[in-house]
């Protein structure tokens, strides 16, 4: 039996057309209605046959879903939300997959009426690209999807985590504050590292731009794929996720600035004892298989990519 036989999707970039390959590929009998504010993303999902049909108004789009998945910037959320209020059928669960939760579970409980169910979501798998051509089925495989809702038994949140399941994906429900402070850690700070460090390459008076290209290693390449993520969904990411994120970045200062004074004293001992203790962690995320499609770290068709 299908956890939702009428789904709609509102935003059809990587991740919203991720999501509508993998519902065909996977529950090829759901009707699946979507819609995008961009005309021309609209015109290449029709071209791609992703959905059922492809509505030119969001409200068109959610008349009589029994699912609605909001694929938008985290900024978009509460704007979009108001704008299908009116056309939400009874009963209806609202999710989304925007990478901050907190401030998202508020835009969406004061936006929709109280006659639909929210429950927030978060599938951490991605990619550094955008658009409807850069989504593909098994974005979501082996990968996590964390629910945030109010009540962790809320109404919903039991079908929304099956339908997850039924695209491949791990269901963990969490709270979303906590989700937050996770997320800033795991996904929010080392994206605000790759964009710094990489912005600090190309202003460098000594190295040329040029030099910097040609001869960077693994490490500054990884920083640049992931620096090259879409910049208004990492806007939206920091923007939201403001607390959190400043109070890793505190820890993380201060944990860099113990790493600047190992080196300035010569203590190969501390730069050793903790390189040893990353290394550990690394071959963690490979034992647990999370190495291979991140929404922070993936590599959609064995190439890397990031995500949040
Ligand atoms: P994306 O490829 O840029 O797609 C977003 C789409 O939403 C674009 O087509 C955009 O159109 C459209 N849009 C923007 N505002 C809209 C509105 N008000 N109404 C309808 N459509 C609107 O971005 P994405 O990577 O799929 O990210 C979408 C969400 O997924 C974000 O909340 C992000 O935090 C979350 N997420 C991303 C990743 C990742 O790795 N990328 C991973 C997990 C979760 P325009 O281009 O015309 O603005």
């Amino acid at each position: 039996m299908l956890p939702f036989a009428r789904v709609s999707i509102i935003g059809m970039g990587l991740i919203g057309s991720s999501l509508a390959r993998a519902i065909k590929a996977c529950m090829p009998e759901v009707r699946l209605c979507v819609h995008d504010a961009s005309a021309e993303v609209r015109a290449r999902v029709s071209e791609l046959g992703l959905a059922d049909e492809v509505c030119d108004l969001p409200g068109t789009a959610v008349i009589d879903a029994e699912l609605v998945v909001l694929c938008v910037p985290v900024g978009a959320m509460a704007a979009v939300a108001a704008e299908i209020a009116p056309d939400l059928a009874e009963g209806a669960v609202v999710s989304d997959v925007g990478s901050v939760k907190a401030s998202v579970l508020a835009a969406l409980e004061a936006a929709l009426p109280v006659h639909v169910r929210v429950v927030p979501g978060h599938p951490v798998a991605g990619t550094e690209r955008s658009g409807p051509d850069a989504g593909f089925a098994t974005l979501f495989e082996g990968r996590w999807c964390i629910l945030t809702p109010r009540e962790a038994d809320g109404p919903g949140v039991a079908q929304l985590a099956a339908f997850w399941e039924r695209l491949g994906a791990r269901v963990e429900v969490m709270d979303a504050q906590h989700h937050d402070r996770v997320l800033a850690v795991t996904s929010h700070l080392p994206h605000l590292i790759a964009y710094s460090i990489v912005g600090t390459a190309s202003d460098l008076e000594t190295v040329t731009r040029s030099e910097v290209i040609k001869y960077s290693a693994g490490g500054f390449r990884d920083f640049t794929r992931i620096a090259a993520s879409d910049p208004v969904m990492w806007r939206d990411v920091f923007l939201n996720n403001r607390e959190a994120v400043l109070e890793t970045l505190g820890r993380f200062t201060e944990d860099l600035v113990a790493l600047q004074r190992a080196i300035r004293w010569g203590d190969g001992e501390t730069l050793e004892a903790l390189f040893t203790r990353t290394r550990a962690i690394r071959r963690g995320i490979i034992d647990e298989g999370q190495d291979t499609a991140a929404e922070d770290f993936g590599r959609p068709h064995g190439g890397p990519g990031s995500a949040s």
